[in-house]
């Protein structure tokens, strides 16, 4: 079975018509609840010797009942759906429906059914109840675990996440950037125009992030004002460009105050490629590189090099 850490969550990134992540805990719960009865029907029709119904039999398969349309819906749409832990839900799905088929020709037949096909039935039900709890369970974990101001990931979970990511990226050989971006001058904000002002437009740029980082991007709210992103399957060149893409996207256009005013509000990207050391050395150089973004000048991007890295060895 697909191991849980394996799932990629990434909420609110995903791109425009994909499932968000409470549609899948929607999508999940109720294809749990759709076959529990299902399965229930089944055993009572099996036990009770009653015909059938053509809803039970199901001979449309797995495509007919709603977990199947939804599934369908999303596979290929590139969103969160669209990975290998759903795919082999679906798998399962297929074998399960697949196992009813045989029953379902056994009984009409009038014959008796084999133990085996009918423990090869539920356990195929069991298998997906179990997969499709698993996974509403993920996702239900990471809406617990997101900021509720910016809707981000909040510090909670950050390390071991980022450890995951670290562990992927070594065994794949895939580069992993890891960004910090601080709001510029984000106290004169509260200082000027209150601290609810100030909320609203953190939660703005941090939307605005969301809205630009790609799907399997990772955004945490680092503290106050702060950031940090992990874009695995990035080097240094790859990530400048999306800090760039983001830094922009936050300038512009200026943010609406309540007072009918416009703020022009900038950050500040210092990024850093994960090397072969622990993970918090790529936060740290990612830190040094952000202070060199704020001391030349503020709203832009700055790297932490290859020079830098040899130079502090
Ligand atoms: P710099 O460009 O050097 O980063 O300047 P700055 O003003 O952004 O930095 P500083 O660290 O001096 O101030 C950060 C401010 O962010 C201070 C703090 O009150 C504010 N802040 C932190 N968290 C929140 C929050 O959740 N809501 C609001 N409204 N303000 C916050
Ligand atoms: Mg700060
Ligand atoms: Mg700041």
């Amino acid at each position: 079975m697909t191991e849980l850490a394996e799932i990629d969550l990434a909420p609110a990134s995903a791109p425009g018509d994909a499932a968000s992540t409470l549609d899948i805990i929607a999508a999940v719960d109720a294809a749990v609840d759709e076959h529990l009865d299902w399965l229930h029907q089944w055993n009572r029709a099996l036990i009770c010797r009653e015909a059938l119904s053509a809803g039970v039999a199901d001979d449309g398969g797995c495509e007919a009942c709603r977990f199947g349309q939804w599934y369908a819906l999303h596979r290929h749409d590139g969103g969160l759906v669209d990975q290998p832990v759903f795919h082999d839900l679906a798998e399962a799905h297929r074998r399960m429906h697949g196992q009813a088929r045989v029953l379902a020709g056994l009984a009409r037949d009038g014959g008796a059914i084999p133990v085996g096909d009918y423990d090869r039935f539920v356990q195929a039900a069991d298998d997906f109840n179990t997969r499709a709890r698993r996974i509403s369970a993920a996702f239900q974990r990471l809406l617990s675990d997101l900021d509720p101001l910016t809707g981000t990931h909040s510090r909670q979970t950050m390390m071991a996440e980022l450890e995951r990511e670290a562990v992927r990226a070594r065994r794949t050989g895939a580069p992993l950037c890891l960004v910090l971006v601080d709001l510029d001058h984000f106290k004169r904000i509260n200082d000027t125009h209150g601290h609810t002002a100030g909320d609203r437009v953190l939660a703005t740029a941090a939307g605005r992030l969301l809205a630009q980082v790609r799907p399997y991007d990772t955004v945490f709210r680092y503290g106050g004002e702060e950031f940090l992103l992990c874009l695995p399957n990035a080097d240094l060149e790859a990530a400048a460009a999306v800090c760039e893409r983001l830094r922009m996207a936050i300038a512009d256009p200026p943010v609406d105050l309540d007072d009918g005013k416009k703020h022009c509000l900038t950050a500040s990207f210092g990024l850093a490629l994960l090397r072969s050391g622990p993970v918090n050395d790529a936060i740290v150089s990612a830190d040094r590189a952000l202070y060199d973004a704020k001391r030349s000048g503020r709203n832009q991007v700055k790297a932490y090099t290859v020079v830098e890295a040899a130079l502090d060895r």
